[in-house]
């Protein structure tokens, strides 16, 4: 890399940083607005709380794309990094996984998915008034097909929030026109969570363009602070 291009980088790294600073402090202010106009609790007493879940990992890499990329890696730094956006929004966020592992023991079988998956259950359970949140990516044998998409519990909460999250998702993608969907039982987390959950779907590996801005971190970074901004509206 040339010194020109080394200066180019680091000058686009330090904007990234400015205007995700600008983002949060933007989110706190309206987060605040919201506690109060709400009587949502305010710092003295609890704070709410967000369970988020980074679809799979370790030995299930969920989809992959075409140039070896899992999903797994992408759903751990989307989540992150919405987790560090919770916290100094006055939000306790609680992750399921913040390694690259499967919990409840590794394994290809359908009983280690199951058993993952139960898992990730149990420690939402944890958090009764919670908001649960999975953070997945898509693939489709079709290259054409793309989107952003919310799926979302039986929950009336669950379902305000998928609303708003999916709305957010035009500020990212004005062309996006997919619609909010309830999880019907092939969604094994959302259709037993005893909380209101969401799961947002964050792009197919399987289409070129998104794959392509999925492997950024700066898309990963607006991907999340967009999801945060829709979950806060209502939260
Ligand atoms: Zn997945």
């Amino acid at each position: 890399m040339g010194k020109k291009e080394a200066v180019k980088v680091a000058a686009g790294f330090v904007v990234t940083v400015l205007l995700l600073v600008v983002a949060i402090t933007l989110l706190q202010i309206s987060f605040g607005i919201k506690k109060e106009e709400q009587g949502l609790p305010t710092q003295a007493s609890a704070a709410p709380v967000v369970v988020i879940d980074a679809g799979h990992g370790g030995m299930d890499g969920g989809a992959v794309a075409p140039d070896g990329t899992a999903e797994k890696e992408i759903n751990l730094e989307i989540s992150e990094i919405l987790a560090c956006i919770m916290e100094v929004s006055g939000v306790k966020a609680v992750m399921t996984r913040t390694e690259d592992v499967m919990l409840d023991g590794e394994g290809l079988t359908g009983s280690a998915k199951l058993r993952d998956l139960k898992q990730r259950l149990v420690i939402a359970s944890q958090y009764p008034d919670a908001l649960l949140v999975s953070i997945h990516c898509n693939k489709f044998p079709l290259e054409s097909c793309k989107g952003l998409q919310v799926y979302y519990s039986g929950h009336t909460e669950a379902e305000k929030v998928a609303e708003t999250v999916q709305e957010s998702f035009l500020k990212i993608d004005p062309a996006n026109h997919r619609q909010i969907k309830k999880a019907d039982t092939s969604i094994y987390l959302l259709n037993r969570a005893k909380i209101p959950s969401i799961l947002v779907e964050c792009g197919f590996l399987s289409n070129k363009e998104e794959l392509a801005r999925l492997k950024t971190e700066e898309y990963r970074k607006m991907l999340a602070l967009v999801v945060a901004g829709g979950i806060l509206g209502v939260i």
